[in-house]
């Protein structure tokens, strides 16, 4: 029996009992980055076949609400129309933070030199994104208004690293259905093209010929193995490995604290992508790292309060995104944590995170005393967090003075967010090493011919919990997946 973890050893060329068809360019996987690069690969003139085990487009991009993380060069129409003008550098400097210390300064360079142009692509395609504007502190917003602060822009340490400016982008849709939407509009677009689209088709191994080059795959159709010959080049986008426990618990076991039922994603988020890479030598990144997010926002107010963990301490500036404020939780000793606010900023929590009250005290010492913690260590926080609060800043922390106000307002109450007792969602952010042209690297930086890679199939601009921002996956997927079928595209076939 095979296991659910090594890599996958491709197959010899000279195993391959005949070729049942050819092709220049093989895309496995109908998500974002799969679409993306079937179509730029079928503009370079090459023909395409698309396979996905599944039995329609979408993956995990068809969940998501397709935020896209865009601007530089001066700003989006939705930037610029509301006097945000973005400059290429801030974009840059932002993501080279969010990337955290292995960040991909080739990729990060290339995104915001292009994120403009890729604006203007996904609009020629297309999508449709309003101008408008959402100032208030949220993780989606249900109208169809566009531009938000997605990430921890105006949050320390990050807005003494870059300029802060507003880089989410909503497409003009109601609701959260901006993942369906970005979907219909990729799949009509392949279908407007030279692809050969195979659903129920699962890639099984990659195929290698002389000098290591990937120069086909095998996938099952029909309960049958097919052996399909690429001239030009293979590229995976069949997305990340958070469906797949054995996976997590290798590379990411801290994410095993939180359930494996707190995983997001399609099912077929089984890292077989990574696996297939990896067998044809390719180098893996960033494997630990992924994407865990404590929405304990909006009511927006709730960023004034303080989380403090079980030695009742303060660890995070608040008024980071979410993502950040996760990936911190992670990170405490236990798996106690509060949100603590006064009577002014309390209200009901939003319902679905399933954050319910913890205790209530008429001061401080009578809350401290119903969360059980340390004695003094709660009042100790917050007189110091109050002290300064008071002259409007966090020495601490570095909250930024838009979300301070001193706690001292009638009584208090906190919230359980304590880990394993809500909803903290967790998504995988590694995958194999690429360049910018998403050709797959093996562990001495050097190019495997004929293989390439895209979205989370590949470790692309997002690579940090503590760095994430809502739309750097999509933005990554559809920009990098154009990248690869671009040079798929343009590859020199084999003999
Ligand atoms: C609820 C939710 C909301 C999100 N919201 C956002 C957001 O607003 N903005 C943002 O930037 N990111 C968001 N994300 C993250 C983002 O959706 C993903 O990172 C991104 O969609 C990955 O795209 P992809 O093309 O790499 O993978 P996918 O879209 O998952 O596509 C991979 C495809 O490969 C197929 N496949 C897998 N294995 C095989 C195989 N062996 N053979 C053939 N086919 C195979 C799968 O069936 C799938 O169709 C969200 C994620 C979730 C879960």
């Amino acid at each position: 029996m095979t296991d659910r973890i090594s890599a996958i050893d491709p197959l010899p060329e000279s195993k391959v009992p005949a070729w049942d068809l050819e092709t220049d360019v093989i895309v496995v996987g109908f998500g974002a980055a799969g679409a993306c690069a079937a179509i730029e690969a079928s503009e370079q003139g090459a023909d395409v076949t698309l396979l996905e085990v599944s039995s329609g487009s979408g993956g995990t991009s068809a969940l998501s609400s397709s935020e896209i993380y865009m601007g530089g060069n001066g700003g989006t129409p939705a930037q610029r129309a509301n006097g945000f003008e973005d400059t290429t550098e801030a974009m840059r400097d932002y993501l080279m933070m969010a990337g955290g210390p292995n960040a991909d300064a080739a990729k990060v360079a290339l995104y915001a030199e292009q994120s403009l142009a890729h604006y203007q692509w996904l609009t020629s395609q297309g999508m449709e994104f309003n101008t408008t504007f959402v100032a208030e502190k949220t993780i989606i917003h249900l109208t169809d208004d566009c531009l938000l602060f997605t990430g921890s822009e105006e949050a320390y340490p990050f807005n003494e690293a870059a300029t802060p400016c507003p880089r989410g982008h909503k497409p003009k849709v109601e609701g959260d259905t901006g993942g369906p939407y970005l979907i219909n509009i990729l799949t009509e677009q392949v279908k407007k093209r030279a692809v050969d689209i195979h659903f129920d088709s699962r890639v099984r191994t990659l195929i290698r010929g002389a000098q290591r080059r990937i120069v086909g795959l095998v996938v099952r159709e029909e309960s049958k193995d097919r052996y399909v010959r690429a001239r030009r080049g293979v590229v995976l986008c069949a997305g990340g490995f958070a469906m797949n426990q054995e996976m997590i618990k290798r590379y990411a076991p801290q994410f095993l604290r939180l359930g494996s039922d707190r995983a997001i994603g399609n099912p077929f988020d089984d890292g077989t992508g990574i696996r297939l890479g990896m067998g044809a030598t390719g180098a893996t990144t960033n494997m630990h790292e992924g994407f865990v997010s404590l929405p304990f926002y909006p009511p927006a107010n709730f960023v004034k309060g303080i989380l403090v963990n079980a030695q009742g301490q303060r660890f995070i500036n608040e008024d980071c995104y979410h993502g950040r404020v996760g990936h911190f939780c992670l990170r405490q000793r236990d798996d106690t944590i509060y949100l603590v606010l006064d009577q002014d900023l309390y209200e009901k929590p939003n319902e679905y995170i399933g954050m319910t009250l913890a205790g209530t005290g008429e001061t401080v010492a009578e809350l401290e005393q119903e969360l059980d913690l340390p004695e003094k260590s709660l009042q100790a926080t917050l007189e110091v967090f109050n002290h300064h609060a008071a002259q409007g800043c966090d020495p601490l922390f570095g909250k930024n003075p838009k979300y301070i106000k001193a706690l001292d307002q009638g009584s208090y109450a906190a919230f359980d967010c304590s880990i394993g007792k809500i909803y903290y969602p967790y998504f995988t952010l590694g995958g194999l090493d690429t360049l910018p042209t998403g050709e797959v690297l093996d562990s001495d930086q050097q190019i495997i011919p004929g293989l390439y890679a895209a979205g989370r199939n590949a470790c692309g601009l997002p690579r940090t919990g503590a760095g994430y921002s809502s739309g750097m996956s999509i933005g990554d997927a559809t920009f990098f997946g154009r990248q690869a079928g671009i040079s798929a595209g343009n590859a020199v076939p084999h003999a």
